[in-house]
């Protein structure tokens, strides 16, 4: 079936994995809205390039400007600007499917709103789990929305799951490349840059997901994205180390079959699987030759190395209520290393101070998650040493 698409952060990593699919199979999807922040040069290719009804931007200044170029050259495309607009084309009538891929928190309402309009909903964006994972799946459940797991990880493991109700996996492994530092002496941590840490060995992403590789955030938050989409307890959620990347997680059953999905690691296989389910279509990507890759290792991660994912992992084994307060500060904390203001080896200090200092956390509905969230970054930034910015 022709499925209409609403691409949340096309102008991304995700976003442009996921054109180069819709660019492959024209016959089977179409481009209902594109939406960016800030890159609005960008945004205009990709306009001229897949004719959306609609795009949206941050502001009335790049919505004017991008508008302006489109008419131009004689093209319609509506151009709108930001967070209600993200949410307006996230739950429009006139798409199908919602792929889910602006970064952090800012993802958070838009991607709600298609769960609540009940769409076919490709996640990227694992925030809307992390920060709101019991509010997000009683969406999904409420309004019969079908949620596709995007992430590597997850995807191979919605790939492994039987379909038979009675045939609950006992555990799930998550594979993790342990990021451009798995060997790095300690000691320097400390005088890592930005670019070093962007610098993943096996695979193309964002800067703020880059980072969060290298810390073994993602992990820790990967495990709680996994406990809410597959009602699993953290405690049965493993994290391996498996620096080839081929091997993209596993499930694990009572008769201990292990069942994994492997492939080179290339997103459009986790998008194409997800865009074309239940078909399957063909993504570009380079076959995998198993005779020809490294060796395949996998080791238990070293915890002292990675700060940042014992932290998670105790926020999902304590029942993921901070989870939210984790998000945020993690988000302010990797913004002030990418911008130069803060060590590497301080983003776990901010992380877990931040945690230990914020009270009184509300979950319950959009506004009390936004509150406990803007404590949290406000805090964050005091300890990150930055000046107050407005929240
Ligand atoms: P990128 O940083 O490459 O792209 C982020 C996208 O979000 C861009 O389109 C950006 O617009 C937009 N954006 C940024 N800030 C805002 C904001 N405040 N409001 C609205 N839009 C905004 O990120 P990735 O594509 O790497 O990642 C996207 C999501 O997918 C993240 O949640 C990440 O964790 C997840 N993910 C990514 C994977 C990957 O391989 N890249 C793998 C698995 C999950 P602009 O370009 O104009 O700034």
């Amino acid at each position: 079936m022709h499925q209409r698409l609403t691409l949340l952060g096309a102008t991304g990593s995700i976003g442009d994995s996921t054109l180069d699919l819709v660019a492959r199979h024209p016959e089977d999807f179409s481009v209902f809205a594109l939406t960016a922040h800030h890159n609005i040069d960008k945004l205009y290719r990709q306009c001229l390039a897949f004719q959306p009804a609609v795009a949206v931007v941050a502001n009335a200044d790049g919505a004017s400007r991008l508008s302006a170029r489109l008419k131009a050259l004689g093209q319609h495309t509506e151009v709108l600007h930001g967070p209600q607009a993200l949410m307006a084309v996230a739950a429009a009538d006139e798409c199908d499917t919602v792929v889910a891929a602006i970064v952090g928190g800012a993802g958070l309402a838009s991607t709600l709103a298609a769960a609540q309009a009940g769409k076919r909903i490709l996640l990227a964006n694992k925030e809307a789990l992390v920060m709101s994972g019991a509010l997000f799946m009683a969406s999904v459940a409420e309004s019969k929305a079908q949620l596709l797991p995007v992430d590597s990880e997850h995807n191979a493991i919605f790939q492994c799951l039987s379909n038979h109700p009675e045939a609950r996996p006992e555990r799930l492994i998550l594979t993790a490349s342990g990021g451009p530092f798995l060997t790095r002496p300690l000691e320097t941590l400390e005088d890592i840059t930005p670019d070093q840490a962007c610098a993943h060995p096996k695979w193309r992403m964002g800067r703020k997901i880059s980072v969060d590789c290298a810390t073994m955030m993602n992990k820790g938050r990967e495990v709680i994205e996994a406990h809410w989409l597959f009602e699993m307890p953290p405690e049965r959620i493993e994290v391996l180390i498996h620096p080839q990347s081929i091997v993209h997680s596993m499930v694990v059953y009572a008769d201990q079959s292990v069942l994994a999905q492997l492939g080179n690691p290339d997103m459009r296989t986790p998008i194409a699987q997800a865009l074309a389910y239940p078909r399957r279509m063909a993504s570009g990507v380079e076959p995998l030759d198993l005779t020809g890759c490294e060796p395949l290792v996998f080791s238990k991660p070293d915890l002292r190395r990675f700060p940042c994912l014992r932290l998670a992992l105790e926020v999902a084994h304590a029942g993921c209520e901070l989870s939210v307060v984790l998000n945020a500060a993690n988000e302010v904390a990797v913004a002030a290393f990418l911008a130069g203001a803060l060590a590497f080896s301080d983003i776990a200090r901010v992380v877990g101070q931040t945690l230990e200092q914020t009270a009184e956390v509300a979950i319950g509905s959009l506004e009390a998650i936004e509150d406990t969230d803007r404590r949290a970054r406000a805090r964050a930034t005091q300890l990150s040493g930055l000046p107050p910015t407005r929240q």
